[in-house]
């Protein structure tokens, strides 16, 4: 039941209540109606029956009975009979069964084949002790029938009832949730298509989804509004801090050039230099995604050549991992065009090789190989390495998230980014891996057509 919509739900109970509600109604009229019918009917017999005795008299040595009695009267036969069981006078429904025997002071009720009948037989002193029996026979009125025909008409329409009350109910029910149903959908567009400038729109109602879509729009309009701020404010800060960075590695690097300074402050110099250049490499990818994040990236593609792209970059990762003396083959064929922005590619393939060099081990070796397959350009770059633990597969293309914090110098931005190129670039990046094995990285970036 709690995996039904409550579209479903509110129809089963609708068409249960329903069918509960008309049945009780049914079964009351049913109980009450034959008591009431049948209550009428006995009276009637009873009176008709007892009424008839002042008619019937023993005199002068016979029955005698008065020209008043009627043997049929208002829908009930009379008929006497001897004790010894035969019949003097009176009339019987021709269908009544003559042989039926005598209950005397009760009313009974006998299914004959065509129609049911209510039989009194009474004991009548009609004078000096000659006993008599009077027998009233009734058939069924016709209002007893019409109302055993109504009863089972309405067990023939109960079930059509029900369908109908269901299907009327679900209808209904279906009308009321449409706007809920809007309100979903528009949700979950806003929540996949992570565009947080959609909004749901409903007509300004007063009922209570209305106020809740309206309610809904408002919530989205602060969410688009802080992560827009957030959004210029990373932006901001990084392109502030270009300056103040550039400055420190110039003035480290001129420092350096004074041959006359001591180890130990050309040590300090040197920490100094590197580390803001890690920051600067930080920077700058903050920079490009933040500046991604508003739509504010451009990407200038052209006519490139990935082969040409992939050979460069590989020969870059060869003197990078000359000092760890990691072998580094490079296998990129023939010219394999794609439509792509030159600076972004090779940002990207850089940083998935350095990564390669940084968390591969010594005397290792790094494969980078391009190929073509169908309508996309496929590079492949593996290294027996480190290796990432399967847990942490998923969460390597989340901004700032790095494996072993303690461990290199990353920013832990360089996937991240590379990911949202290939992206931007209509492919995208998966990854193999096995700690203490190695990874695969594959890049897919359709060719131009
Ligand atoms: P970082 O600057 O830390 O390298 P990345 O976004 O480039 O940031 O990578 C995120 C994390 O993914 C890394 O910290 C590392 O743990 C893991 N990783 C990336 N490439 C490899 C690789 N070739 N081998 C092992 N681990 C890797």
């Amino acid at each position: 039941m709690k995996r039904l919509s409550i579209k479903f739900k509110v129809t089963f109970w609708f068409t249960l209540m329903m069918v509960i509600t008309v049945a009780a109604a049914l079964a009351f009229l049913i109980v009450i109606g034959e008591q009431t019918v049948s209550e009428a009917t006995c009276l009637r017999l009873n009176e008709a029956v007892e009424d008839s005795f002042s008619e019937i008299k023993y005199r002068f040595g016979e029955l005698d009975i008065d020209n008043d009695l009627d043997y049929y009267n208002d829908g009930v036969y009379i008929a006497v009979y001897s004790v010894e069981g035969e019949l003097l006078y009176g009339r019987l429904p021709a269908d009544f069964d003559r042989s039926t025997e005598f209950v005397t002071g009760e009313i009974r009720k006998l299914e004959g084949a065509k129609q049911t009948q209510y039989v009194y037989d009474a004991v009548h002193d009609a004078g000096k002790g000659y006993i008599v029996i009077v027998r009233g026979v009734m058939p069924a009125s016709g209002s007893e029938n019409a109302f055993e025909e109504i009863i089972r008409l309405a067990m023939i329409m109960f079930p059509a009832l029900v369908i109908i009350a269901a299907l009327i109910g679900y209808f209904i029910a279906k009308r009321a949730f449409k706007p809920v149903e809007r309100i979903v959908d528009s949700a979950a567009t806003i929540n996949g298509g992570n565009d947080l400038s959609k909004r749901i729109g409903m007509s300004d109602g007063k009922d209570e989804i209305h106020r809740l879509a309206a309610e809904f729009d408002k919530m989205f309009d602060r969410l688009e509004a802080s992560f827009e701020n957030e959004k210029r404010f990373t932006s901001d800060a990084s392109h502030e801090l270009r300056t103040p960075i550039a400055v420190i590695i110039s003035q480290c690097e001129a420092i350096l050039e004074n041959e006359e300074l001591d180890d130990e402050t050309r040590n300090a110099i040197c920490s100094v230099l590197s580390n803001a250049e890690g920051m600067a490499e930080l920077i700058s990818s903050l920079l490009t995604l933040a500046r991604a994040d508003r739509g504010h990236l451009k990407l200038i593609p052209e006519e490139l050549d990935l082969a040409e792209a992939v050979f460069a970059v590989g020969e870059l990762t060869s003197e990078l991992a000359k000092e760890k003396n990691i072998k580094v083959e490079v296998s990129c064929g023939d010219s394999v065009i794609i439509n792509g922005d030159r600076a972004m590619i090779t940002r990207m393939l850089l940083n998935i090789c350095e990564n390669a060099v940084k968390y591969g081990k010594e005397n290792g070796n790094i494969n980078i190989d391009l190929k073509e397959e169908n309508a996309n350009a496929v590079v492949l770059i593996s290294d027996d390495g480190n290796g990432i633990a399967k847990e942490s597969l998923e969460r390597i293309w989340e901004r700032f998230y790095r494996e072993d914090e303690a461990r290199g110098n990353g920013t832990g931005l360089g996937l991240p980014l590379a990911k949202y190129i290939a992206n931007a670039h209509g492919g995208d990046i998966t990854v193999k891996s096995e700690k203490g094995v190695g990874s695969l990285f594959e890049i897919i970036i359709p060719k131009k057509l």
